[in-house]
C-alpha cells in the first residue's frame, strides 16, 4: 500500500444506524485520489436518478484526499458532495481550516452517509472508531455553542466539528457546513442536506498521522514555500485578505454593484480589505500548516453592530455580496451580517446576492413594504440588509421566501426573473465576466452552478508564462476575447482546478502564475507523499475524470445543455463608473458551447460520450448513462 491514505472509508446508513468500514483497493486511491472525485463516485453509486435531494435516498459525502494533513501550506481542505437542494443536480463545496487535517488523523479517508435518522444525531470519529451519538441537545444551537458542547463532552479542545446550522434546520436551501465557527463548505446547500438527514454534526479527533513516503522532500518543499511567500502573489493576501480585491476591482469598474446593474460604487474603499486591516481587524487566522494566514478575525465592541472574533471576518465575496451588490458601504454592518451567516450556517454569497436581487425587485416596484415586513429594501440600506440576513437565517417573514435563493424566490413571487443573476440555481460570485469572459463560460457550464473557483481567470492568460505553458497554454489572449484558444484555456484550467478540488488543495496556494506552488510542484508533492510516480498528465486526467463524473451525474438526471445558460441581465448595459455602457452581447457565451463541448469530449447536448468516459476509465459510468 502506498502512503497518503488509511485504506478505510466510512459508510453510515442513518435510517438503520448501520456502520460499515469499506477497505478500497489501492488502485481506487490512485484513480480517484480523494475529495470531489471520490464524493462524485459515491454519489453516483449510491443515489439513483430522480432522488429527492432532501430525502433519505440522497447520499452525503465528505472526503479529504491523499495529501490532506501533510504539513505543507494549502493542504487542509475537505469536500462535501451530495445532490443539491438548490439545483437538483450535483452539489459540491470545499472548506479549509483544521477540520480536514483532523479528519484524516482520526483514521479514515472519507465518509458516505445515506438514509435519515429518526432524531438528531452527530457522528463521532476518533482514532479509527466511529459512533453515532444523540444530538437532541445540539439541535437549535448556534455553531459556536455546538462546538463548545461537543468539546466539553469529551473534555478535549482539539476536537474539530463540522456542522449544519440553525438556518439549515429551518429549511433554508443554501444552508452551509461550518467548521471552527468560521470556515464554510459554503455553496450548493450541503448543510441543508445534512439537516434533512437529522445529521447535526461530524466531530473528529485523532493522532493517526500518516507519514509521507519522502519526509525530507516534504520538509524541503514546505521550507521553499515559506521562503517564496514574501515575493509571491499571495503576500498581500496574507496582509489584507481577499477583501483587498474590492479596492482593485472598483476603480476599473469591475466590482458587481446594485445587483449587477453597475461595476462601480463611489466610496466603496470604506469596506476594502485595507480598511478592515486598519480598523476592525483583530488578527489573522490560518488553516493547518499554512504560512499564508489569509483568514480574517474581526472584533467590534461598540456601536449597533458588535462582532465576536470567534466568527472570523468577511472574505471578498462576502464584502461584495453583502456590500456592493446591495450598495452597502457600512463595514460594521457587513461584518455583522458575516457573523450571522457563520453563526446560523448560511452561504454568504447566496444570501447577499439574494437580498440584492430582492432590493432590485423593490426598486423596480415588483415588491413592496407590505411583503418585506415593513422594511424599505432599497440599495444602500445597511439596516435593511442586516434585517434580511436575520430573517433568512430564522426563516421568518419575508426571509422564508428569500431562504429559497433568488431563482426559486422569483418563481414563487412571480416577479423579477429577468433580474436574477444565477446559473443552475447558484448566484454569481463577485467576479464579473465582463473582464474575464472565459470565466463567464465556466459560470455557464460548471456542473454545480456559477463558481469563481472552478477555473483560472482570464487575466492570468493575457501574457505568456512558463506556468501556463505547463498546462499546454502557450498562446495568450486578451481578457475579453472568446475564441477557441480561450475555450481551451477555460477547459484546461477547469481540469487544473478540478485537480485541486480532488486533492483538496487551496486554490490560493496551488495553481499557475501567482500561486505559491505551480502544477509541476504539485506533482512533486503527490509523489513525495505517496510512493507513486505520477506526472502532470496523470493529474490532468484526474481533473478531467472528476469533471466528467459530475457532468455524468447531471446527465443521468436528464439535464445537459439547457441548463448551461447565462443570465439575461448580463446583456444590459452597466450604469456608471469606468465600465458605464458595457454589456456582454447575447450569444457571446452561448456560441462557445459547441466548441467547449467538443473539446471536452461531450456530445452536442453537453453529455459525456462513451468514448470519453472509457478514456477516463469510467466505463461503469457509461453503463449508468445507458450509452
Ligand atoms: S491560503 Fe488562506 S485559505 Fe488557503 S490554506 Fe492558507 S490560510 Fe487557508
Amino acid at each position: 500500500m502506498a502512503t497518503g491514505y488509511h485504506g478505510k472509508v466510512i459508510h453510515i446508513n442513518l435510517s438503520t444506524s448501520f456502520i460499515e468500514i469499506e477497505e478500497p483497493e489501492d488502485y481506487f486511491y490512485r484513480k480517484y485520489m480523494g475529495g470531489s472525485a471520490m464524493g462524485a463516485y459515491y454519489l453516483l453509486k449510491n443515489t439513483s436518478a430522480g432522488a429527492d435531494p432532501l430525502g433519505p435516498e440522497n447520499t452525503f459525502c465528505m472526503f479529504p484526499s491523499v495529501l490532506t494533513g501533510v504539513a505543507i501550506s494549502g493542504l487542509s481542505r475537505i469536500t462535501a458532495t451530495a445532490k443539491s437542494p438548490i439545483s437538483g443536480l450535483i452539489g459540491d463545496s470545499q472548506a479549509g481550516g483544521f477540520f480536514p487535517a483532523e479528519f484524516k488523523r482520526a483514521g479514515f479517508d472519507g465518509i458516505v452517509v445515506t438514509g435519515k435518522s429518526q432524531h438528531p444525531v452527530y457522528i463521532w470519529i476518533h482514532n479509527g472508531e466511529v459512533e453515532i451519538k444523540d444530538a437532541e441537545h445540539l439541535w437549535g444551537k448556534n455553531t459556536a455553542e455546538v462546538e463548545d458542547i461537543v468539546r466539553d463532552e469529551f473534555n478535549d479542545e482539539q476536537i474539530q466539528v463540522a456542522q449544519c446550522g440553525i438556518a439549515a434546520e429551518k429549511g433554508v436551501l443554501f444552508g452551509c457546513i461550518i467548521n471552527n465557527a468560521n470556515r464554510a463548505n459554503g455553496r450548493t446547500g450541503m448543510g441543508t442536506v445534512m439537516a434533512s438527514k437529522n445529521l447535526k454534526a461530524i466531530a473528529v479527533r485523532g493522532n493517526m498521522r500518516i507519514d509521507a513516503a519522502d519526509g525530507e522532500k516534504i520538509r524541503e518543499i514546505a521550507k521553499n514555500g515559506a521562503k517564496k511567500l514574501p515575493n509571491s502573489g499571495v503576500a498581500d493576501l496574507g496582509k489584507y485578505g481577499t477583501g483587498n480585491i474590492v479596492a482593485t476591482k472598483n476603480p476599473m469598474g469591475y466590482l458587481p454593484s446594485k445587483n449587477w446593474s453597475s461595476g462601480y460604487v463611489e466610496g466603496i474603499e470604506q469596506i476594502s480589505g485595507k480598511t478592515m486591516y486598519e480598523t476592525v481587524l483583530k488578527g489573522r487566522e490560518t488553516c493547518f500548516a499554512c504560512v499564508v494566514r489569509c483568514k480574517r478575525v474581526v472584533e467590534i465592541t461598540e456601536g449597533k453592530y458588535q462582532v465576536d472574533p470567534r466568527y472570523g471576518g468577511p472574505e471578498y465575496e462576502t464584502l461584495a455580496t453583502m456590500g456592493s451588490y446591495c450598495g452597502v458601504k457600512d463595514l460594521a454592518a457587513i461584518c455583522y451580517a458575516n457573523q450571522l451567516c457563520n453563526k446560523y450556517g448560511v452561504d454568504t454569497i447566496a444570501c447577499g446576492a439574494t437580498i440584492a436581487w430582492a432590493m432590485d425587485c423593490f426598486e423596480h416596484g415588483y415588491i413592496n413594504k407590505k411583503q418585506t415586513d415593513g422594511i424599505k429594501l432599497e440599495f444602500g440600506n445597511a439596516d435593511a440588509m442586516v434585517a434580511m440576513v436575520e430573517k433568512i437565517c430564522m426563516r421568518e417573514g419575508f426571509g422564508e421566501v428569500l431562504g429559497l435563493g433568488s431563482v426559486k424566490a422569483a418563481e414563487k413571487l412571480g416577479v423579477g426573473k429577468e433580474l436574477v443573476v444565477a446559473v443552475k440555481g447558484g448566484e454569481f460570485p463577485a467576479h464579473m465576466p465582463h473582464d474575464r469572459i472565459g470565466l463567464g463560460l465556466i459560470y455557464a457550464v460548471n456542473p454545480f452552478g456559477a463558481d469563481h473557483e472552478s477555473s483560472e481567470h482570464d487575466p492570468v492568460y493575457v501574457t505568456a508564462s512558463d506556468d501556463m505553458a505547463m498546462l499546454g497554454l502557450v498562446d495568450p489572449q486578451p481578457f475579453d476575447t472568446m475564441n477557441n484558444e480561450k475555450i481551451k484555456f477555460s477547459l484546461y484550467t477547469q481540469y487544473q482546478v478540478s485537480i485541486n478540488d480532488t486533492l483538496c488543495t487551496c486554490n490560493f496556494v496551488f495553481g499557475p502564475v501567482w500561486h505559491l506552488y505551480n502544477p509541476n510542484e504539485l506533482v512533486d508533492i503527490v509523489n513525495a507523499v505517496t510512493d507513486w510516480n505520477v506526472s502532470l498528465w496523470e493529474l490532468m486526467l484526474l481533473g478531467k475524470r472528476r469533471l466528467n463524473l459530475m457532468r455524468a451525474f447531471n446527465a443521468r438526471e436528464g439535464v445537459g445543455r439547457e441548463a448551461d445558460t447565462f443570465p439575461v441581465k448580463m446583456r444590459k448595459a452597466l450604469v456608471g463608473g469606468p465600465t458605464d455602457g458595457l454589456s456582454i452581447p447575447k450569444d457571446k457565451i452561448e456560441n462557445a458551447l459547441d466548441d467547449y463541448y467538443q473539446m471536452a469530449g461531450w456530445d452536442i447536448n453537453g453529455k459525456p460520450t462513451r468514448i470519453t468516459l472509457e478514456e477516463l476509465g469510467l466505463a461503469w459510468v457509461a453503463e449508468e448513462l445507458k450509452l
